[in-house]
């Protein structure tokens, strides 16, 4: 399908048709001084158009910087939908106006296409809840929406997926810590696939230092100069003249500043180390919020480009396992016949990568999926839930521990999934600020213990589960287990578990849906009907088709008919709510 994909800034328009199918760009360009003479938004559009139209674009792909708390995917454009890009105008006052006039143009121009809203923080916007809040007033953050949105989300959901391409690695089961370094600049932690933290927030000011722009800065030194500068000399002073620009005084293009701190100018020097201790700080971060990392990508002009700034920042990385192999570092070429190129040495315990950015080929695909009608999922017939409660699985040592070396569970009474059971034992949990007694351990036996509770469960313990695939323990939260024969110290195993659908390979084909497939699911029949994203698709031929969610979850939907002591599972009497796959899959 070939995509028209339009860039609208404040002064200039940018586009590209992509052919999906290669990948590859049949024709860009740039119309630049918009505001000048009589070059208008309108006027731009219409020279994009004429320069585009032998390629019949069959839809429009529009980046859109902003989308607030509601938009997490590419979202087809209607009136509706641009009312909601006007409303988030108050978050990126520069972006969106540009952004919208580019759509309104384009639809006018193109009215018998669809036109597609690719939006820059929806990649983050599924970060939990820690990573989004700014300690400020709650009550005054959610009234102006001042939180913590990100930004370059299309590109660093771009760099992540070739990178688990190239390490031919399940994106779900890598740490990575993406670098954009462009003329913005923004680092992003990956885990499970989906952004977790990054460091552009309510705007793309905060976070690392960029060509322009201040990065971090404290909101102390944002008051000072407000007060000697007023609100909009402050502005642009940490806009547009700050930055590797604003250090060095000769401009934002790293090329120049590198050129000069080789003839010994001491600005240059400055600007260079005040950003690669930036990005360094990030990655420590990054690292310790995800428990370690398996690989950092760098992106953008500079991380593409810039030899001697990936060395400055990623020396004497190796206590992480960072190792970078100065030869492949000197001769790392990107393009977009080789997008990626690892730099670390072979024994590197974590890889470097050298990924080629391209946000506009991520904008056409996600443009051609929403355009196309994306791959609905069909809906052979409603999915019976289950509720699961909190509960225990357990390894033959920590059963060892727990209820005495050689010990067996015995079958209390059995579960929907073949050969699963509710064991007779329990256990209690000991967090840091309370206890949770009978707790239910499931047999058989595994590899390594788990235990599941819900966000109520957390408050109880007073710990922080992270929301995790049974089975994905790994960097997960500490928990302390009590049995009749002992303690065992846990240092990771427990989660909040990812709501998801077991079914065959059958099911699967049935409802159009692949393992590790995400979608959306409608709870429908009920008094509270409710919708669940990001429900995992679990494909194995052992399994029994059946929704799992947890307590709390099905009594955001109203279905618990209350906790029936020991009993696992529930399932609703067939007239009760029911569950359909009705939305497209969000990959
Ligand atoms: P981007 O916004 O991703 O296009 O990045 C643009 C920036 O990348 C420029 O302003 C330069 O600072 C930087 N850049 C591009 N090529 C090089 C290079 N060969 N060496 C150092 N910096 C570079």
């Amino acid at each position: 399908m070939n995509v028209l994909v339009i860039n609208c800034g404040s002064s200039s328009v940018k586009y590209q048709v992509i052919d999906t199918k290669t990948g590859r760009a049949l024709v860009k360009g740039k119309v630049e001084r918009i505001g000048e003479g009589d070059t208008t938004h309108a006027s731009a559009v219409a020279k994009v158009l004429e320069d585009t139209q032998a390629f019949e674009p069959a839809t429009v792909g529009h980046r859109v910087v902003h989308g607030g708390e509601r938009f997490y995917d590419a979202t087809l454009i209607d009136d509706e939908v641009i009312q909601a890009i006007e409303a988030n105008i108050p978050l990126a006052p520069l972006h969106n106006p540009a952004n919208l006039a580019g759509i309104r143009s384009a639809r006018e121009a193109l009215p018998s296409v669809p036109h597609v809203a690719v939006f820059d923080t929806a990649f983050h916007l599924r970060m939990p809840r820690r990573a989004k809040h700014y300690a400020i007033d709650l009550e005054v953050a959610d009234r102006l929406g001042i939180r913590r949105y990100g930004f370059h989300g299309t590109s660093h959901a771009y760099v992540a997926g070739l990178a688990a391409e190239h390490l031919e690695r399940d994106i779900a089961d890598l740490r990575l810590i993406t670098l954009h370094l462009g003329n913005g600049a923004s680092a992003c932690a990956i885990e499970l696939g989906g952004s977790i933290e990054t460091s552009m927030g309510l705007t793309p000011l905060e976070g690392l230092v960029m060509g322009t722009r201040c990065g971090d800065l404290d909101p102390g030194a944002v008051l000072a100069l407000a007060r000697e500068l007023g609100i909009d000399e402050t502005d642009d002073l940490l806009n547009r003249r700050s930055g590797l620009a604003g250090l060095s005084g000769l401009g934002n293009d790293l090329r120049d500043i590198e050129a000069q701190a080789a003839e010994g100018n001491d600005r240059a020097r400055l600007a260079i180390t005040v950003y690669a201790h930036a990005v360094r700080r990030y990655i420590g971060a990054y690292a310790a919020v995800m428990g370690g990392v398996d690989a950092i990508v760098l992106t953008g002009g500079i991380g593409e480009n810039s030899a001697q700034m990936r060395r400055r920042i990623l020396q004497r990385l190796d206590f992480l396992g960072i190792r970078l192999d100065e030869d492949l570092n000197h001769d790392a070429k990107v393009s977009a016949d080789t997008p990626v190129v690892d730099i670390s040495e072979e024994r590197a315990l974590v890889r470097t990568l050298v990924v080629a950015t391209n946000e506009e080929l991520m904008t056409a695909r996600q443009t051609a999926r929403v355009a196309g009608g994306g791959t609905d999922v069909q809906s052979p017939g409603p999915v019976p839930i289950a509720i699961s409660g909190r509960h225990v699985h357990l390894d033959r040592a920590s059963m060892d521990v727990l209820f005495g070396a050689g010990s067996e569970l015995t079958v209390y009474r059995n579960l929907s999934q073949p050969g699963q059971f509710a064991a007779r034992e329990t256990v209690t949990l000991v967090g840091p600020r309370g206890r949770i007694e009978n707790v239910r351990v499931l047999g058989p036996l595994r590899k390594a213990p788990q235990v599941e509770i819900s966000r109520t469960d957390e408050f109880k313990l007073g710990v922080d589960a992270p929301v995790r695939a049974s089975g994905k323990t790994q960097g997960s939260a500490p928990i302390t287990l009590e049995g009749p024969a002992g303690t065992l110290h846990l240092k990771e195993g427990l989660i909040c578990a990812w709501r998801h659908i077991h079914m065959t390979p059958e099911d699967a084909e049935a409802y159009g849906v692949e393992n590790g497939d995400q979608v959306e699911v409608a709870i429908t029949g009920g008094d509270r009907d409710l919708t669940f994203g990001d429900v995992l698709i679990r494909v194995k031929d052992s399994y029994v088709l059946e929704m799992h969610i947890d307590t709390d979850e099905a009594n955001a939907a109203e279905l618990s008919k209350g906790n029936t002591g020991g009993d696992l599972l529930y399932q609703p009497p067939e007239s009760a709510a029911s569950a359909s796959l009705s939305r497209k899959r969000a990959r």
